[in-house]
């Protein structure tokens, strides 16, 4: 792969990529047609990516389908498809990990603390080999979006990052390979999470703008639903991740739930 980057770049090449974890699906394609209309050659990467996993986690269980990735691929025109072994990335006696200070300890970071460093570390060594111009992130992960960022800038790559927008299914379920474990009798539950949003996405526009009242109208619509754990609700800064009391002009309103040991997570950047 790296040879390959090499000489792609040596004949002028501009590169675009899209790392993933497999099991494609919407969400991931349309980051592929956003990378292709930017570059010349569109690589994507599968690899569950075992240093971002906690050990209770759904390491075992990620759903895989490389046959089926790879024919969607084929279809969306992708050039490349790097799929590493564990052992390429993480070999023996490996020791090295990126983590940042800040960015981490809001969010996801509170309940999955080696998250963030696997990604960042995953994300550093992918960049070394696939030796990208351009890459797209989802937004609907907007905390890795806007880690991967400020990592990006503070270690001067040189790479542009991109974002694509949350891909939803009809019903208005945001697109995962988790919503794979999702039973058909927790569907309605699983659709809380977007429905908070648009209701609270309403309640702004309406003028309540504290934090405070719109968490808990949120929780109190969770709270119907016996099946949901809430991990957190929150609602941030776009940028630095830090709750704000009250919203101004935007913010980001995050969520996150267990459904029955299946984690969920949505988000919506609401405006008043
Ligand atoms: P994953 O395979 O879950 O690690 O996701 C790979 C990339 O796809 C990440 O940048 C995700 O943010 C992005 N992604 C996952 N689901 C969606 C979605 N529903 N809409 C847009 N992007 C998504």
């Amino acid at each position: 792969m790296q040879g390959r980057a090499d000489r792609l770049r040596m004949s002028g090449r501009r590169i675009g990529f899209v790392p993933t974890m497999g099991f494609l699906h919407e969400g991931h394609l349309s980051l592929l047609r956003i990378a292709k209309a930017q570059c010349d050659v569109l690589v994507l990467s599968v690899f569950i990516n075992p240093a971002q996993f906690g050990p209770h986690e759904d390491l075992e269980a990620y759903p895989r389908n490389l046959e089926h990735d790879l024919d969607l691929a084929r279809q969306e025109g992708v050039d490349v498809v790097f799929v590493p072994a564990d052992k390429t990335l993480y070999q023996e006696n490996y020791q090295s990990y990126v983590e940042l200070e800040k960015l981490p300890g809001h969010l996801c970071g509170l309940s999955r603390p080696v998250f963030f460093r696997g990604v960042t570390t995953v994300v550093c060594q992918l960049f070394n080999i696939v030796k990208p111009h351009v890459v797209v992130f989802g937004e609907k992960d907007f905390q890795q979006l806007v880690i991967i960022r400020q990592m990006v800038r503070d270690l001067k790559f040189d790479v542009e990052i991109l974002g694509g927008p949350i891909i939803r299914e009809e019903d208005g379920l945001a697109m995962s390979s988790r919503n794979a474990y999702l039973k058909p009798e927790q569907r309605e539950a699983a659709l809380s999470l977007s429905r908070v949003l648009v209701q609270s996405e309403e309640l702004v526009a309406a003028g309540m703008v504290e934090s405070k009242k719109l968490v808990e109208n949120a929780r109190q619509f969770f709270a119907q639903y016996g099946d949901i754990e809430v991990d957190y609700i929150s609602i941030c800064d776009t940028e630095t991740l830090e709750e704000i009391a009250e919203i101004k002009n935007s913010a980001l309103m995050a969520l996150a739930v267990n459904l029955k040991g299946t984690r969920l997570i949505d988000n919506r950047v609401l405006s008043c």
